[in-house]
């Protein structure tokens, strides 16, 4: 039997959930590099255990952002950026995409998954919903096709964080070294942030 992780306030994790938690909590955190803020999202390629590579949606190297110009709408969708995936791919050595698993941070678009499809990816894990995505509902068709495992999460953010945060509380964590713990608050946004 698998060793199980135990913190005081959440069910035991096995290693691989723990993983697989501090995975999305990373690409979750680098979403917030995104530069288009209709959806700001990021890609995290995985394979053997690790985390090989990320991506965040982005205009070209070089170029002026959403942030700084606005948006370049074609038919209600922003196509100023390349999407997270796209530079995840870019951003990962191709032998470590080849049979790997994706966390995305909302509804990948078809275009995207047809990119981690043709790179050799086997599995996509994605978070949360984004209505917009260009072609959302022929993904489980794509994936049937190609043999990946597609897996859509709903996650409550707030419980989320507080069990990352309370892990780093542990003997030795950053937490319990600094000798305090976080609480994670859930407040509504106000209107104009949405
Ligand atoms: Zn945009
Ligand atoms: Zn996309």
């Amino acid at each position: 039997m698998k060793k199980k992780l135990l913190n005081s306030r959440h069910k035991p994790l096995s290693r691989d959930d723990l993983r697989f938690k501090i995975f999305l909590g990373s690409v979750a955190l680098h979403s917030a590099l995104g530069t288009c803020d209709r959806l700001r999202t990021a890609c995290g390629i995985i394979n053997n255990k690790r985390l090989r590579g990320f991506g965040y949606n982005g205009s070209v190297s070089g170029l002026e952002h959403c942030d700084e110009v606005g948006h370049l709408l074609d038919n209600n969708h922003c196509i100023r950026t390349r999407h997270g995936e796209v530079n995840a791919i870019t951003n990962t050595d191709r032998k470590d995409i080849q049979g790997g698993q994706a966390i995305v941070i909302a509804t990948p678009c078809l275009d995207c998954a047809k990119d981690l499809a043709q790179e050799g990816i086997r599995r996509i894990d994605y978070v949360g919903k984004y209505d917009n995505s260009l072609g959302k509902d022929h993904l489980s068709m794509l994936a049937k096709q190609k043999n990946i495992e597609l897996h859509s999460h709903d996650i409550d953010w707030a419980d989320f964080f507080q069990e990352l945060f309370d892990l780093l509380t542990r003997k030795g964590g950053i937490l319990a070294n600094a000798g305090y713990r976080l609480n994670v608050k859930k407040e509504p946004l106000k209107k104009e942030v949405l």
